[in-house]
């Protein structure tokens, strides 16, 4: 029998289906730009594709692992506000919001991308004030 597809709305807050957004990137690595890259990696926040977010995470930077099931933090939302392509570096500022052991949060970052043989990475990322 074959699987049941189950559509659901990205986490991403595209507001495409999760199979016509992130999904393909979650199953390839190979988000086209780094403003994708960042939504696919929300999404894998939300979802908990811990192995798809190190993955991305360039070399340098890379944590050994995360323990998102351990992680009380559930996301709530995400709002991109400027995506800032480069040739093989890109900025992306975005909004995230949260909520932390039942207090509401907000995650302001511009984070740093980079691409190397093709693929984009996160870097790391600065708070604004
Ligand atoms: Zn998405």
């Amino acid at each position: 029998m074959p699987k049941p597809v189950i559509k659901i709305t990205c986490p991403c807050c595209s507001g495409l289906l999760y199979q016509d957004c992130c999904e393909p990137y979650h199953l390839s690595l190979g988000a086209p730009n780094a403003e994708k890259l960042m939504r696919s990696r929300y999404s894998a926040y939300v979802l908990g594709l811990e192995e798809y977010l190190l993955d991305t995470w360039h070399p340098n930077t890379r944590p050994k692992y995360l323990k998102l099931s351990n992680d009380p933090t559930q996301w709530l939302s995400l709002e991109v506000r400027s995506f800032e392509p480069n040739d093989d570096q890109a900025t992306v500022e975005f909004i995230a919001k949260y909520r932390d052991r039942g207090q509401a949060e907000k995650l302001h970052e511009i984070s740093q991308f980079r691409r190397i043989a093709g693929r984009w990475y996160y870097v790391d990322g600065i708070y604004p004030k």
